[in-house]
């Protein structure tokens, strides 16, 4: 009898251990799915002092300075995720039909290829095409958006073209025979196809309907760059004011060859209502044309992007493009047309732009970074992101600062590690 007491009282024992082993372990399965608390400790990008970041639920939840950091041998920069607003595609991958479909796996390449690079938010940037193309793209694009896979690292998209000047030069590389004028119907089969994601079109004001549709693509909330455009100055003051708010890679997308007093670069320039972008991937611009630019547009209004295009991230070589050209990336970043020794594109992801125009303007790292975070963010409307701040989006960065040249050592994505450097 007593013997048979204390093989129940054993049974409860272990049932009540294996109980409450099951509790346990259900608390600790509820903390991880809810986030734990994860700090991150580094010297924050404005003022270079040691802070620490506490994230929870994939974002910030507290954000403390503190007399030193943790780890004292290892002295990283802590910034927000990068924002780049001009994405062609990347590591072979293009958002238009250029060299094979669109698929969710070639979004996702894209997506991890940034991480590695610091780029946390992306706008896919559809150039001048086919209008079928451009419903099915965007309709792809609309899709992996919701794909937590990307973790929202696409923020946005943008159409560039079709409606942008058919002359020469102004072009630059988009084929003249999908080259239009502004069709409103036209574009809100994109929009909708998009899921109303478009969040930026870029315009050519000179062309006819031009400015229609700037003030309807405003009405609608989507916000208008001009670019590949000859626009003069009456056209681009009409164009702002109807609600243009930035030049889409001002010094790009224009002839050589212009008139010393009336081309499209002193409207836009003089203009303190227009915010501009430009690609500082040291190719694209000379250093002297970014620092009038900054300068008359200041650190608050300019925006760097990559406009990186499909070979970017490849490595140096000879590549075939969809219309059977010969093109070269070069071993320091350039896509270049090796016949006509002319760019035709940029290699270069967005973390080579922050050391490049600290570099070539003087500024700060705070606001190299902030033309690349911040600002964007404002002109877009990204309000979960592009700032460290309680509540925001914990898109961080780890990076050193070396020569002008940024290397990361880690990066987070919604509160999630993604890239981590192997030493
Ligand atoms: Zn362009």
């Amino acid at each position: 009898m007593k013997q048979k007491k204390k093989l129940i009282k054993s049974a409860e024992l272990i049932i009540g251990v294996v109980l409450l082993i099951s509790i346990i372990g259900l608390v600790s399965i509820n903390e991880a799915e809810q986030g734990n608390i994860k700090q991150v400790e580094g010297l924050f990008y404005l003022d270079h002092a040691p802070v620490r970041i506490e994230i929870e639920d994939g974002k910030i939840s507290r954000f403390t300075r503190i007399e030193e950091l943790s780890n004292d041998s290892e002295h990283f920069y802590i910034g927000p995720g990068l924002i780049d607003s001009q994405v062609n595609g990347y590591m072979g991958v293009s958002f238009v039909d250029m060299g094979g479909e669109l698929t969710y796996e070639g979004v996702k390449k894209i997506s991890e290829a940034f991480w590695k690079v610091g780029t946390t938010s992306f706008f896919p940037t559809l150039t001048t095409n086919d209008q079928a193309i451009y419903i099915k793209n965007f309709a792809l694009l609309a899709q992996a958006m919701k794909n937590p896979g990307l973790r929202g690292s696409i923020a946005g998209l943008h159409l560039e073209g079709p409606y942008i000047s058919p002359v020469d030069g102004f072009r630059g590389a988009h084929p003249l025979k999908y080259v239009r004028k502004p069709d409103w119907d036209e574009f809100m089969d994109m929009y909708d196809a998009s899921e109303k994601n478009i969040r930026v079109v870029t315009v050519a004001p000179e062309i006819e309907g031009a400015m229609d549709f700037i003030s309807k693509s405003r009405d609608m909330g989507i916000a208008v760059g001009l670019g590949h455009h000859n626009g003069n100055s009456q056209q681009i003051t009409e164009a702002i004011d109807r609600g243009a708010q930035v030049s889409t890679h001002l010094g790009n997308g224009m002839a050589n060859m212009i008139n010393r007093h009336a081309n499209p670069l002193w409207p836009q320039l003089s203009d303190d209502r227009l915010m501009i972008s430009i690609i500082a991937d040291g190719f694209h611009l000379r250093p002297e044309q970014i620092r009038v630019f900054h300068k008359s547009k200041g650190s608050d209004k300019t925006i760097l992007i990559s406009d990186v295009s499909a070979l970017g991230g490849l490595p140096p070589g000879y590549y075939l493009n969809v219309i059977g050209d010969t093109l070269e990336v070069t071993p320091d970043g350039a896509v270049v047309y090796p016949e006509l020794e002319v760019l035709a594109g940029s290699a270069s992801p967005l973390i080579k732009g922050i050391g490049h125009v600290m570099k070539v303007t003087g500024c700060s790292l705070g606001e190299a970074i902030h033309m690349a975070t911040r600002n964007p963010a404002n002109l877009y409307g990204l309000d979960d992101r592009g700032v460290i701040r309680p509540g925001m989006r914990a898109d961080l960065i780890l990076f050193t600062m070396d020569d002008f040249e940024m290397d990361i050592k880690e990066t987070i994505v919604g509160g999630e590690t993604v890239y981590e450097k192997s030493n």
